[in-house]
Formats: structure tokens, C-alpha cells, sequence
């Protein structure tokens, strides 16, 4: 039995969603003829209380997309030095919107709202980039699956409003932490001008991600989104599978922290590792003692049936999804006790 904790994005349609996908309605989504396509469109903006909606290919798409359409040339962004837009997207706020970044030093990826405000270019200074957004991620996959405090959000939107500078939020894993907290899609609708979030990941769907917004900024965003060659004709086989993983498989996401926060423990009593991070959600992160090489122990685990990623130096990730059940749970007890 392999143990694949690579990803999240590794799971494979249920049968029920495969049905569904089976069944599907479809159209040509370029022609905005998809019914299926559609039917997922509303139903998200209806989730967050937002305008519209627009279903993406990736969530690299769906961030770039929100990227392309608050920037002008010349902006920066303002977001933490773990951002999945800055260090996992190829360099795309800079091909795709020609503009540039202030990195903050947040916890855990986490940023503050005073943070947020030292690092906003002065207006009308011909010598700095302009502040075109700030872009926040929830949870922090380079920390470990951190929430936010919707506090500190909501001090970041008001800052946001007070200096006109729109707010977007990379939600790839948006839903764990909403079963965490017990919030709802629509206090985050109310607090960002867009959103992404991705079916891919936890939620089990083969592929997509949906970006949130206003009407106006939907409309952008799929002007680009052609541009960018992401215009998907009967992308409806795929829409179905993300209506039925709304409607199905949030709550469930509890069960991947359970088995996240056991995985933690499991290793916590392992002598090669220095240090377990806290498991907020679904994401595990290890530190090995000094001498031991990631790259070995990923070869090491992987020897085992255990699939996990290095994730810099000394360091291990481990990724908990509907594919990983407790049977799988109590065979990786008994192959790391074996290590
Ligand atoms: C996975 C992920 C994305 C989007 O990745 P794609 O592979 O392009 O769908 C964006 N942000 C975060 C935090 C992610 O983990």
C-alpha cells in the first residue's frame, strides 16, 4: 500500500463524483453557454454573497487573473515572503502584470494590518512602484496550513478601504480553515474584492479553481483568461465535479486535521526529528535533526510506501486529503515505527 502525502491535489474522483461528472449538462463555456459551467459559477458567488464568478483551469490561473486585473504596470504587491503568488507561480506578477512585490515577514505566513500599512508605497512619489494590492493567503501552505484571526483580516480591510487599495485573498485551502473556525464563505465574501478559491486541492475534484468578484473584475478576468489561452469549451465534465465537491466534501475536510494532528504526533516521537509545527489543518510540516539530509528521508519514507515532498532545507511536508483514510493512517504507523 503506497501513502501518497505529497499533495492534496493527488485524489482521485469518488464514483459519486465521477456519476455526476458522467451526467453532465454541458455547452461551449467560451460562447458562456455551458450550463454546467454556469450552474457552478452561480452557485460559488451565491456561497460568498459576491457578484460573479469564474471557473479557471488552476489556481494559478485564478490568483494571476485577480494579479492582472488590479495592477497596472509599474504596481507592487504587497504579500508575505511565503506566498504562493510570489514563490510558486513562476514569476507570473511579474510576466503576466509587469509589476513588482513588498514581501513582508509575517508569522507563519500570517501579516498584520500595521505590516500592511509600513509597506505601502507613498503616493505620488515618481521614484517607488504604486500599491496596487495586497493579497493575503488562507490557510498559509508555506506555514503549515496557518488560519488567520478574521480580525486581523478585517483590520487589513479597513486599512484596504481607507487607502483605496483593493484586497484579494489566494483561498486554495480557504475551506479548511472555515471548518475550523466555523465561519462562513460570506464574512470572507465581504472582506476581500476577490477570491480564489481551488476544487483541486482538498475538495477532491480532478481539476479547477474558481476566482470571485465583482462583476466588473469577473468581466477582466475573462477577458485574460482567453488571453491566456484558458477559454475551455464544454469545461461543464469538470464543473459538475465541483458542484457535487461543494456540496459534498467541506465538512469532511475535519477528518483530514484529525489525521493531520495524529501524523504530527507520530512523528513528534521520532528521534530524527527535531521539531513537528503546529497542525492547524491538513498540512505537516517536520524539522529533521541537523545531519539528516530532506532529500534522504523523503528517499528513506518514500522506500517505506510513504510519499511525502522536501519542503527546503531540513524540512518535510506531509498533506492529508480524501484519499488518505484511517486505514492508511494506522499502516503508516506501523512502516514509520520501522524507519
Ligand atoms: C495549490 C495552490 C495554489 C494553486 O495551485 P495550482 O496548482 O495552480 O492549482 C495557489 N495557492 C496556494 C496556497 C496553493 O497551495
Amino acid at each position: 500500500m503506497t501513502i501518497d502525502l505529497r499533495s492534496d491535489t493527488i485524489t482521485k474522483p469518488t464514483k459519486a463524483m465521477m456519476e455526476a461528472m458522467w451526467e453532465a449538462n454541458v455547452g461551449d463555456d467560451v460562447f458562456g453557454d455551458d450550463p454546467t459551467v454556469n450552474a457552478l459559477q452561480e452557485k460559488a458567488a451565491r456561497m460568498f454573497g459576491m457578484e460573479d464568478a469564474l471557473f479557471c483551469p488552476s489556481g494559478t490561473m485564478t490568483n494571476q487573473l485577480a494579479i492582472r486585473v488590479h495592477t497596472q504596470p509599474g504596481s507592487d504587491v504587497i504579500c508575505d515572503k511565503y506566498s504562493h503568488i510570489y514563490l510558486y507561480e513562476g514569476g507570473g506578477i511579474m510576466l503576466n502584470s509587469l509589476s513588482s512585490v513588498k514581501l513582508l515577514d509575517g508569522n507563519r505566513g500570517r501579516v498584520t494590518a500595521a505590516q500592511v500599512e509600513e509597506s505601502i508605497s507613498p503616493e505620488n512619489d515618481i521614484h517607488s512602484t504604486c500599491t496596487r494590492l495586497v493579497s493575503l493567503e488562507n490557510t498559509m501552505n508555506k506555514g503549515g496550513g496557518a488560519y488567520y484571526d478574521i480580525n486581523e483580516i478585517k483590520a487589513i480591510r479597513q486599512l484596504c478601504w481607507d487607502r483605496k487599495i483593493p484586497l484579494h485573498l489566494d483561498g486554495a485551502r480557504l475551506f479548511n480553515a472555515l471548518v475550523e473556525t466555523g465561519e462562513t464563505p460570506e464574512q470572507y465574501g465581504q472582506l476581500f474584492d476577490s477570491i480564489s478559491i481551488c476544487l483541486s486541492k482538498g475538495l477532491g475534484c480532478p481539476v479547477g479553481s474558481l476566482l470571485l468578484g465583482s462583476k466588473q473584475t469577473i468581466a477582466n478576468a475573462r477577458r485574460f483568461r482567453k488571453v491566456m489561452g484558458g477559454g475551455w469549451r464544454q469545461a461543464g465534465f469538470l464543473a459538475a465535479a465541483g458542484i457535487y465537491a461543494l456540496d459534498n466534501h467541506i465538512n469532511r475536510l475535519s477528518e483530514d486535521h484529525l489525521r493531520a494532528r495524529a501524523i504530527g504526533e507520530i512523528f513528534g516521537k521520532r528521534p530524527e526529528i527535531e521539531e513537528v509545527f503546529p497542525v492547524d489543518t491538513n498540512i505537516v510540516i517536520v524539522r529533521l535533526q541537523g545531519n539528516i539530509s530532506e532529500k534522504e528521508y523523503v528517499q528513506k519514507l518514500a522506500d517505506k510506501g510513504i510519499l511525502a515532498v522536501s519542503f527546503g532545507k531540513n524540512l518535510v511536508r506531509f498533506v492529508t486529503h480524501l484519499d488518505f483514510t484511517d486505514d492508511h493512517l494506522e499502516a503508516m504507523k506501523s512502516k514509520v515505527s520501522g524507519l
